[in-house]
């Protein structure tokens, strides 16, 4: 655990988080500022910055997060019209807290895939 990361304090309880799903090695909670009907956060409980260090360090971790964003679209009825899974990823991709999370957005139709200013 990074004593000094967000979302490690989250999976040790330190700081209170709507958790909508749970398994041995992930995690899913609400965003604490909802982007779309539906917005949940993926992680995995271990700390890796990103989606491309995690997938270095440990694929099966990153098959787990995967896994846990299907099922966590699937209990929220998301599957049958769709949603986006967003991995934001450094600094131009907008990335905010550095412990990877998959974005599990839906609920209504989300529109283009990217607005760049
Ligand atoms: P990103 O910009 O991809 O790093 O996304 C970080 C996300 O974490 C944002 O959508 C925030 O709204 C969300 N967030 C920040 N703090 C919390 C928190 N304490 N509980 C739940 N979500 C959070
Ligand atoms: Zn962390």
């Amino acid at each position: 655990m990074d004593n000094d990361c967000l979302f490690c304090r989250i999976v040790a309880g330190e700081i209170p988080a709507t958790v909508v799903y749970e398994t041995e090695t992930t995690l899913a909670f609400r965003d604490i500022d909802p982007k779309a009907p539906v917005h949940i956060l993926v992680i995995p409980r271990a700390h890796h910055a990103d989606v491309a260090a995690l997938a270095a360090a440990d694929p099966a971790l990153a098959a787990d997060v995967l896994a846990a964003a299907g099922a966590v679209a699937e209990a929220e009825g998301l599957s049958a019209d769709g949603y986006r899974l967003i991995f934001n990823t450094g600094r131009f991709g907008g990335q905010e807290v550095f412990h990877v999370h998959g974005h599990v957005v839906g609920g209504s139709p989300l529109g283009p895939m990217l607005s760049i200013a």
